[in-house]
């Protein structure tokens, strides 16, 4: 017997998009791959063939199929009231319920009562249709995603600095740069195969630098060249102090400023206020750090930023990322190999999402709700009438909940997330989802903390059960097959989308007889945009691999007339034969003809002043709470923590410490300590270490109630964000800190009016794979 082709796939977890190969639990010759409890499991492994990981893949990526027949929510499930114990009914009982009250709430109080919460989890099949449910045919543009909480500062910066979304770089920048600069985002932890790959160029040649900004001694910066362990919330100031450096020691490239930019001279004014002494103090860093930096940029040939969430999840997010582009702008450190700001991307599809349309205040192919050609263009596309999409942004994921606490959201639906342990101020959330009339949760796995909190229960489909496609972060679009049944009547989130739409009257609209269909009316939305993906199909990547974008339907024709000589096209199963090998595939870059996507065709710079935190300490809070995330858990655990070897890397929450602050709190290494913000409180170990500067305190973000009692980040945090992406400022907020004292009964209080999971069991369910 031979042993089957395995079948490619992408990687659910995160934005760096590996490629994986599953095989069967049973190969001939061997051992049935098993779990620890003994149920046969798929095996993984990363894809050599996969131009962007190579072959590598982290632990999320290894042992993902571990998690898959596991708390599985195997039926559609309903119930009156939160009160009330869930009741199995059938698909046609749940979705005729959804149907019945999407009428009456659409009749009544209008679409803008109308919810979906989405997920950078989903596909862009399913993102795709649920924008054309919403934003279509339900007049609502209340579609928002949790692309809300990782990258939307990103998406707003690069439309205003470019005039288009889009991450102008590739992998194999990492691969040339001669200075990488990291700055909020801890890459070996969080974005580890890019991270290897980066760290494999820079030991081999030891001229490239790496500049590493985090307040924290991250494992990214043990790395590094010089660390910047700046204060929580001076980003703006250290940027603009660089640019300061890098004019007054001779390093802009005035030709590129005066040929490709504008508004250098407003963006002058601005960092002439931030010399390197004042920079220094206000930063927590040296001058001569400083002055290193500065060097390290301007001397370098090619320099690449990266950044993820200590950039985006701020209150001046869009400013810190536009801060950041100046740099590039200023050097003409962009449109070539090995540089250029990269924004690293949080979720495995946030990419997927935004081409798709897939935040309030987008439409699909990189399209603006605010611009009525855009509106126009995608009216007539779905067959619209003229004006039926509604001209201004939806509520953002915060206005939801806002919108529960007043009652003006009357129908919510959820999919593919969990809002209770991710959103910020979470005892907040709790006490809005309690207000919310009708929730729809639609979830792979039961229980999530959200679940709790819901009407009706929709079992989804999840990775490796449902084809569909993914974008990773260098616009590389990837097609993961399906290789498993769903269990149980789980469906594909798209499919329950559609379903909703053709009961609501939608016939034609929302009939599509696969994911491939689907996926084929999206990319003509894509035409002669930015992301045009027109020359992408599924049939395209099952045969010849993941595809970047731009890819238009005409280079797609004119690479097929290259590769079949003659022009005799091949049939799939020998193209699939003389496939081109990884490096062969020439990677692709954005601007590099430095003409961008604003009206005249040049990058705009941006000026602004650092306003700092939205909540810096004070007397009464005195530490600045930072959070983040650890190598093995993906966000809420709701798939990593049902994988042993993850469980088995961690004893659980903690709370990292300087030495000097533990002694003045009266903490020791272990200890439990209390952290009370203005919103609410949370318990954690100590943690004692120099890794973290004194007066700033983290703690990880993955532990909700159902993985511990009482740890929650967000039970702290603030819904404080940018004016301009809406992102909230989870990454820091002013606490107090105090050993745990057996009176504290606050806790017990605060959260005895919140509902617990246990109340409304279902039977935990281990599905066979
Ligand atoms: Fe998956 Fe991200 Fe790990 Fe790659 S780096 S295997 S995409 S979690």
């Amino acid at each position: 017997m031979t042993t089957p082709n395995p079948t490619r796939t992408i990687c659910p977890y995160c934005g760096v998009g590996c490629g994986l190969e599953a095989l069967p639990p049973a190969l001939p010759g061997k051992a049935v791959n098993r779990d620890k409890e003994g149920t046969p499991i798929w095996q993984v492994r990363g894809d050599r063939a996969h131009p962007s990981s190579q072959g590598m893949v982290c632990v999320k990526g290894a042992t993902v199929a571990e998690s898959l027949h596991k708390d599985r929510l195997l039926h559609p499930m309903m119930r009156d009231s939160l009160h009330e114990p869930f009741r199995r009914v059938s698909w046609d009982e749940a979705l005729e319920r959804i149907v019945s009250r999407i009428q009456t709430v659409r009749a009544t109080q209008g679409p803008d009562a109308l919810c979906m919460y989405g997920s950078g989890q989903f596909n862009t099949e399913d993102y795709y249709v649920a924008q054309k449910l919403m934003k279509g045919f339900l007049g609502s543009n209340n579609f928002d995603a949790n692309s809300r909480l990782c990258m939307s500062s990103a998406v707003s910066a690069y439309i205003q600095s470019f005039g288009s979304d889009g991450p102008p770089c590739c992998y194999e920048d990492l691969d040339l740069t001669d200075c990488a600069f990291i700055v909020g985002a801890n890459a070996a932890e969080c974005h580890p195969i890019i991270f290897n790959r980066f760290r494999k160029h820079h030991k081999q040649d030891k001229t490239t630098r790496l500049i590493v900004v985090d307040p924290r001694k991250t494992q990214t910066a043990e790395a590094a060249d010089l660390h910047l362990a700046i204060k929580p919330g001076t980003d703006i100031d250290l940027f603009n102090g660089l640019a300061y450096l890098l004019l007054y020691r001779g390093y802009m490239d005035s030709v590129f400023v005066s040929k490709h930019t504008n508004h250098f001279t407003a963006f002058a004014e601005v960092f002439e206020h931030y010399p390197p002494d004042v920079v220094a103090a206000r930063c927590g860093v040296s001058v001569e750090d400083l002055e290193t930096a500065a060097h390290y940029w301007g001397e370098s040939e090619r320099v690449l930023s990266m950044w993820s969430m200590g950039i985006n999840q701020s209150s001046e997010g869009t400013a810190k990322a536009r801060s950041l582009i100046n740099l590039h702008l200023m050097t003409g450190q962009i449109g070539k190999p090995g540089a250029g700001p990269f924004s690293l991307t949080g979720q495995p599809n946030a990419m997927g999402g935004r081409e798709a349309g897939g935040l309030s205040h987008l439409l699909p192919g990189y399209r603006s709700i605010h611009d009525p050609q855009h509106r126009e263009e995608v009216e007539e596309f779905w067959g619209l009438e003229p004006g039926q999409i509604f001209p201004t942004p939806g509520r953002t994921t915060w206005d939801m909940i806002t919108g529960l606490e007043n009652g003006e959201v009357g129908f919510f639906w959820i999919a593919a997330t969990n809002p209770v342990v991710s959103l910020p101020d979470a005892d907040r959330v709790k006490r809005a989802l309690l207000r919310s009339p009708f929730t729809v949760y639609q979830e792979c796995y039961y229980p999530t903390e959200t679940s709790a909190y819901a009407h009706i229960l929709l079992p989804a489909a999840q990775w490796s059960e449902a084809p569909g496609t993914m974008t990773n972060s260098e616009r590389r679009v990837t097609l993961g097959n399906q290789f498993r049944t769903p269990p149980g009547e789980a469906r594909a989130d798209w499919v329950i989308f559609a379903d909703v739409g053709r009961r609501l009257g939608f016939l034609k609209p929302f009939t599509f007889n696969s994911a491939a269909e689907v996926y084929a009316e999206f990319v003509q939305l894509t035409r002669d945009r930015p992301c045009d993906m027109t020359g992408i199909s599924h049939d395209r990547l099952r045969h010849e691999g993941p595809l970047q974008w731009p890819c238009s339907q005409a280079e797609a024709e004119a690479e097929a007339a290259r590769d079949e000589p003659g022009g005799i096209r091949l049939p799939s199963f020998m193209r699939q034969l003389v496939k081109p090998s990884v490096s062969q595939v020439p990677a692709k870059r954005l601007y590099t003809d430095l003409r961008f996507h604003t009206p005249d065709g040049r990058a705009n710079f941006a000026a602004y002043h650092s306003r700092g935190l939205a909540e810096p300490p004070d007397d009464d809070y005195p530490y600045v709470l930072t959070t983040g995330r650890l190598y093995g858990h993906w966000h809420t655990q709701t798939r990593t923590g049902r994988v042993e070897k993850i469980r088995q890397m961690y004893d659980g929450p903690f709370l990292e410490i300087h030495p000097r602050d533990a002694e003045a709190v009266g903490i020791k290494e272990g200890e439990p300590l209390e952290v009370r913000s203005r919103r609410g409180l949370a318990r954690f170990p100590a943690k004692v270490t120099t890794a973290i500067a004194p007066g700033t305190v983290f703690v990880p973000m993955h532990w909700g109630e159902l993985w511990a009692d009482k740890a929650e980040a967000n039970a702290l945090t603030h819904p404080a964000s940018c004016p301009d992406s809406k992102q909230p400022e989870l990454k820091a907020c002013a606490v107090q800190l105090r050993p745990v004292s057996p009176a504290s009964d606050l806790v017990e209080e605060q959260l005895q009016s919140l509902p617990s999971q246990d109340l409304y069991p279902l039977p935990v369910t281990h599905y066979s794979t």
